[in-house]
């Protein structure tokens, strides 16, 4: 008989986003989550679960009539970088084109984010995101993946997996860390010698230090070749680093159908997939995940075409991209975005942003939903009905945030 630590009641709605719930997020009514130590030990009616577990002394966390739901992950972010680009985005916001930004003598992109990150101290950067994690946590986040890549030298990239390490033990989100040296080529060297320090030096010494879990790449035209792209990833994959892939954001150079072959975890982006590459991708398991906020942010001229991939059976995962081109640290407000302008049923939206999040991280088995021996990762925010998290633009602030059954944040305003 476990014995439970803490007991959450009243909630207007539980979901569990159990991967078989017919309606996607499992939704209960007169419901409560009892909690043993940091694991969730029951999901059920009250009386049921003091018959077989001992409630004697658990704490009673009052849900006051709102949603709980398990915390959201955000599976694809790069969450680790110096300053802002916030100049650039005030131009491009009034249509500016990248020459015309460029002549203004304003930074651009991955490369001035690069050059930003090479003057940063471990420390600035830990307390700068440590900050972001902060906000994410607010709006229910409680497990964050978190890319290198604007480094671009060995140094800096094992500088900013440092900071992943960093962050896992000074605050309470859990942060994923992936290895993403091919994001960019330098400025300074050539492609060749480049790719050369990522297959050599990089990926040999990320994995001997143990510093991240999953490896990256950019496979778009301008980027990374399909060549490239999977003579790093298969590196990775010999160094024991999982496999995910940036693709198909701005082209169609067979990133995708790379991702089915390697078996990747995840292929992210997916503008420019083609329906033919679907089948693929269901039969390899790979987990699309997609981003509303970043083509929002950027003002992307081909959505992706979320519906049609679900449609074909496809699992879609939905991540901020936090970053400094897309700076959005609310998980609500990509679920808003993606039901709006994407086609997401709200139940979808949210199960993409857990399960299916999950699933994006290999940690299916942990996390992303409520049921009896996962991770107690909850977020209980002041809706009566999930689908007001679609419905309520702009806002999203959690009421409570529970990572591992520990209260790891409360909002005092009592509104959301
Ligand atoms: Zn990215």
């Amino acid at each position: 008989m476990a014995r439970i630590t803490a007991l959450i009641e009243n909630a207007g709605q539980v979901l569990t986003c159990a991967a078989d719930a017919p309606d996607l997020v499992g939704v209960r009514t007169n419901t409560a989550v009892a909690i043993s130590d940091d694991v969730i030990a029951a999901v059920g009616a009250v009386a049921e679960i003091a018959a077989a577990h001992d409630i004697g002394d658990a704490e009673c966390i009052d849900a006051k009539g709102g949603l709980v739901m398990p915390g959201f992950v955000d599976c694809h972010t790069h969450l680790v970088f110096h300053r802002s680009r916030v100049e650039e985005y005030a131009q491009r916001v009034q249509g500016r084109s990248p020459a015309e930004i460029r002549a203004m003598g304003i930074p651009m992109g991955i490369s001035a984010t690069a050059r930003m990150m090479r003057e940063a101290s471990e420390e600035q950067l830990a307390e700068s995101a440590a900050e972001r994690l902060a906000h994410m946590l607010s709006f229910g986040t409680t497990t964050v993946e978190s890319k290198s890549g604007y480094g671009l030298n060995t140094a800096t990239e094992i500088k900013m997996l440092e900071v992943n390490r960093t962050l896992n033990m000074r605050q309470p989100i859990e942060v994923v860390s992936t290895f993403l040296g091919a994001h960019e080529f330098p400025e300074d060297r050539s492609r060749e010698a480049y790719i050369a320090e990522i297959l050599d030096q990089m990926i040999p010494e990320v994995a001997r230090r143990g510093l991240a879990e999953f490896n990256d790449v950019y496979c778009d035209d301008g980027y990374y070749t399909v060549a490239e792209s999977r003579a790093i990833l298969e590196r990775g994959l010999e160094y024991g680093l999982k496999v995910k892939i940036h693709t198909d954001a701005y082209s169609h150079i067979g990133g995708s159908t790379l991702a089915a072959e390697l078996q990747a975890v995840s292929a992210d982006h997916m503008n420019y997939t083609a329906p033919e590459e679907y089948e693929a991708l269901r039969k390899a398991g790979v987990v699309c995940v997609v981003m509303p906020a970043l083509d929002f942010a950027v003002g992307h001229s081909r959505p992706f075409d979320a519906r049609a991939m679900m449609d074909a059976g496809l699992s879609l995962a939905l991540a901020t991209d936090m970053c400094p081109g897309c700076w959005l640290e609310s998980m609500p407000f990509v679920v808003q975005l993606a039901c709006r302008l994407y086609r997401f049923g709200p139940a979808e939206a949210i199960r993409a942003g857990t399960l299916h999040a999950a699933r994006a991280l290999d940690r299916a088995d942990r996390i992303g939903s409520l049921e009896a021996g996962k991770q107690a990762d909850i977020a209980i925010f002041p809706y009566e009905r999930y689908e007001d998290m679609a419905y309520r633009l702009g806002r999203g602030r959690a009421q409570m945030v529970i990572k591992a059954g520990r209260t790891v944040f409360a909002d005092d305003r009592e509104t959301a």
